[in-house]
């Protein structure tokens, strides 16, 4: 791998030096040493319930966003920011009722819903509210297309997707999963050296990912309103339209909404987790399947049916893209090529570009790095000497700092 000089040596070093995203691998792998906790800087992180070791912790580093991103091409085409794929385009839910409750148009719950109904899946691993604490977010199996359709939409928060992995290939059942770019990465990495995953994972579906925000931002939306969070009911973040509003529910029986330009107006209270500010897979690149919002220069210009924006980078996401099509789950619109991309997702543009001076500036402030192969890091390294010297600074600074919880 091009830079792996300081790659982190220890679960507890990934999260100490901020490059932990809370995928909740590491309680997956090893329920017996880790489990996931939510820090007081509202962030999932793996807290130690016995020894921690790099040796017994080898398998999990092998695989931890926080320690390794890489992608494997396998599409027809290859674009030197948007990477591999096969077919880049418009598509939404032919179901009209998926296409108004999802995020965007609902291309993500839609092919979750195709696998179940032709039998290729037998459940979902995915993640949804979670029903006592709906604020947050926790990682859950769908057997039918009714429950996959109740839990969509996106999710700003933390979320730890990967902590069912074990549960769902014990099932022993062909199964996809929904998840985050980065949760992408750390299956195909499991891959490796879990064989079951080649036998069961018949697909990797992602959404197009501009960061995952920590629990406070949820917790100030409700601060503001002046709702506890235990009196909440619902908290969905967008949907019932694209984008739809921000809704939170009481017990009372109050009822919020909030745009979604009021709800992310201030990026400076996006409190986007250090991962995201580092990352080099937001774009799916180990996906079969990724979705997107397709708004030009990333902003709604409106609410809208939905439409969103789908890579397909393996062969396997093309199959599954057309079989769909042909069942009437999905529909496509009009094509799209990576330069379209670069102006629905001018912030995706950019973090590749700067990733590498920023890996530098972690480097040169003696912090670890994660090792990286297949996502073109170096090749689009803007040699930002801003970046570069910004990144060292606020690692010297201890801004990416974390403390490993306690159990
Ligand atoms: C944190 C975050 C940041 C995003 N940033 C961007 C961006 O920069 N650019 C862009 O184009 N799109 C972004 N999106 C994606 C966008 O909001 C839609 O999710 C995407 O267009 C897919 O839409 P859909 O209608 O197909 O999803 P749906 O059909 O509603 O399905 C969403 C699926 O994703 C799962 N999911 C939701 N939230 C999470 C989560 N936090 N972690 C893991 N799984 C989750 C759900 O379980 C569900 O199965 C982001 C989404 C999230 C959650
Ligand atoms: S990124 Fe995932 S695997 Fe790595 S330490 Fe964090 S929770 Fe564990
Ligand atoms: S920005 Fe990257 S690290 Fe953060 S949640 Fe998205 S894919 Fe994961």
């Amino acid at each position: 791998m091009p830079n792996s000089p300081v790659a982190p040596a220890s679960v507890r070093e990934v999260v100490e030096s901020g490059l932990c995203i809370g995928c909740g691998l590491c309680e997956a792998l090893a329920p017996e040493r880790w489990v996931m906790r939510m820090t007081d800087q509202g962030r999932l992180r793996p807290a130690p319930v016995s020894d921690e070791g790099p040796d017994a912790d080898a398998s999990i580093l092998a695989a931890c966003p926080g320690a390794v991103a890489e992608a494997v091409p396998r599409g027809e085409k290859n674009d030197d920011v948007w990477g591999s794929y096969t077919h880049m385009g418009e598509a939404w839910a032919g179901d009209p009722d998926i296409r108004f409750r999802a995020a965007t148009g609902g291309v993500l719950t839609a092919l979750g819903v195709h696998l179940l109904r032709a039998g290729k899946a037998a459940f979902i691993l995915h993640c949804a509210a979670d029903p006592e604490r709906p604020m947050r977010s926790r990682w859950t199996i769908s057997e039918t297309p009714g429950q996959v359709v109740a839990r969509a939409g996106s999710r700003y928060g933390p979320s730890d997707t990967l902590a069912g992995l074990e549960a769902a290939l014990a099932r022993n059942a062909p199964f996809a999963i929904i998840a985050k770019p980065c949760d992408a990465g750390a299956v195909r990495a499991r891959a490796k050296a879990d064989p079951r995953l080649d036998r069961l994972l018949v697909a990797v579906l992602v959404m197009v990912c501009g960061g995952a925000s920590d629990l406070g931002k949820s917790l100030a939306v409700l601060e503001a309103l002046g709702v506890d969070e235990d009196e909440v009911t619902l908290f969905r973040y967008r949907g019932h339209g694209n984008p739809g509003p921000t809704r939170i529910e009481t017990r009372d029986g109050r009822v919020f909404e909030k745009t979604y330009a009021e709800m992310w107006a201030d990026e400076a209270g996006w409190r986007i987790q250090s991962r995201c500010k580092l990352c080099p897979d937001a774009i799916g690149d180990a996906a079969d399947i990724a979705a997107a919002d397709i708004w030009p220069d990333a902003n709604p210009t409106g609410e809208d049916d939905g439409f969103n924006g789908i890579i397909t980078r393996t062969p396997e996401g093309q199959a599954l893209m057309q079989a769909a099509v042909a069942a009437g789950d999905l529909v496509l619109g009009e094509d799209h090529g990576p330069r379209d991309y670069d102006h629905f997702q001018p912030h995706q543009l950019r973090k590749k570009q700067a990733m590498a001076a920023r890996l530098r500036g972690l480097a040169a402030a003696g912090r670890p790095v994660y090792r990286h192969a297949g996502l073109r890091l170096d090749l689009l390294d803007s040699c930002d000497a801003e970046e570069e010297a910004g990144a060292c600074k606020r690692a010297k600074q201890g801004r990416f700092d974390e403390e490993v919880p306690r159990k």
